[in-house]
C-alpha cells in the first residue's frame, strides 16, 4: 500500500537549487507537510524575513541544520565553536524550528575518544542557552568514512551513550538511514533510543550502488541497498512519531529540473519508504 504524505518532510538541501521561497511553496502544493532547513538557504534571505516566510506557510518547521563542530586541539578554537552553535540556536529559534541537528565535528589530529570527549563537553555547554531558545539538539552519528574530519561519533551506539550520559531533556538524536544502515545492532539501538525518548529526527534517503562520491550521491528511496522500510518500521516501533525527513545531497539530482525531482521524491516516499 502506499504512504499518505502525511509524515513527509523535506530538507532544503535536497532541493538546493530553489531558494526558501521556493522550496516552501513547492512543497505546500505537494502536500508535503514538514520543512527542514539548510542554513544557507536561511542566510540567504535572512533569518528573520526567513521566520516569515516559514510562519506565513503551511508548513511545519521541523529542524535546523546543522551546528556542531566541536572537537580542536586548539582550546580557542574550541571556544569559537561554541560561539558559532550558540549563533545557530538563536538562528534557529529566529526562524522557529524546534531542533538544531548536530554534525559533531572530529579533529585528526587527536584520537577519536579525545574528540567525543570534547563534543559531550560543548554539547552539555550548550545546553542552558538552547534551553532559554526552547530548541532542542540532535547527535547526528554519521557514518565512519566521516570519522576524520566530520564526526567521531559514528555508530547509534556511541550516540545513545553519550546522549544518556548527558541525560537531558534538550538533547537527543537523529537516525538517518544513510549513515547507520550497515550495523547489525541498529535495530536494538534504535530501540534503545526510544525507550529513553531520545529519537528526536529521522532522515532517510537511499546508498546508490555503486555511490561516486561519498557526500554528494545519495540516492532516492528504493534506488540503492538500503531497506527504508524496515528501519522505519524500527523507528516506529521505538515510538518515533515525527516526519520523515528526506536528505538528499545529490550533484545528479541537483542538475535536474527539481519541479520534476520533486515528483520523484513523493513518489519514492509513497513507495519505497
Ligand atoms: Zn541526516
Amino acid at each position: 500500500m502506499p504512504r499518505t504524505l502525511s509524515d513527509l518532510c523535506v530538507h532544503t538541501i535536497t532541493t538546493k537549487p530553489w531558494s526558501l521561497e521556493t522550496a516552501v511553496e513547492k512543497y505546500a502544493v505537494a502536500g508535503i507537510r514538514g520543512i527542514s532547513v539548510w542554513q544557507d538557504a536561511a542566510e540567504a534571505v535572512g533569518f528573520a524575513r526567513a521566520g516569515r516566510i516559514l510562519a506565513d506557510s503551511p508548513l511545519e518547521v521541523v529542524s535546523y541544520v546543522r551546528g556542531g563542530f566541536f572537537p580542536h586541539s586548539s582550546a580557542e578554537k574550541r571556544a569559537r565553536a561554541l560561539d558559532d552553535n550558540r549563533r545557530l540556536i538563536d538562528e534557529a529559534a529566529t526562524i522557529g524550528a524546534p531542533l538544531l541537528v548536530l554534525v559533531c565535528g572530529a579533529e585528526p589530529q587527536q584520537s577519536l575518544s579525545e574528540s567525543r570527549r570534547q563534543i559531550q563537553a560543548g554539547i552539555e555547554s550548550l545546553i542552558d542557552h538552547a534551553s532559554d531558545q526552547n530548541v532542542r539538539l540532535a547527535i547526528e552519528p554519521l557514518h565512519p568514512m566521516y570519522a576524520d574530519t566530520r564526526s567521531a561519533i559514528n555508530s547509534l551506539g556511541q550516540a545513545n551513550d553519550m546522549t544518556e550520559s548527558i541525560d537531558h531533556p534538550q538533547v537527543g538524536i537523529a537516525v538517518d538511514v544513510y549513515h547507520l544502515w550497515w550495523d547489525d545492532q541498529l535495530e536494538g539501538e534504535i530501540l534503545r533510543c526510544g525507550n529513553h525518548d531520545n529519537l528526536y529526527a529521522f532522515h532517510i534517503c537511499d546508498w546508490k550502488v555503486p555511490t561516486t562520491d561519498m557526500l554528494l550521491d545519495r540516492g532516492l528511496m528504493g534506488e540503492g541497498c538500503i531497506d527504508v522500510p524496515l528501519i522505519r518500521s524500527w523507528v516506529q516501533a521505538a515510538g518515533f512519531r515525527g516526519y520523515h525527513e528526506v536528505e538528499i545531497f545529490s550533484n545528479e539530482y541537483w542538475a535536474l529540473d527539481q519541479d520534476v525531482f520533486l515528483d520523484r521524491i513523493t513518489e519514492a516516499y509513497r513507495n519505497h519508504s
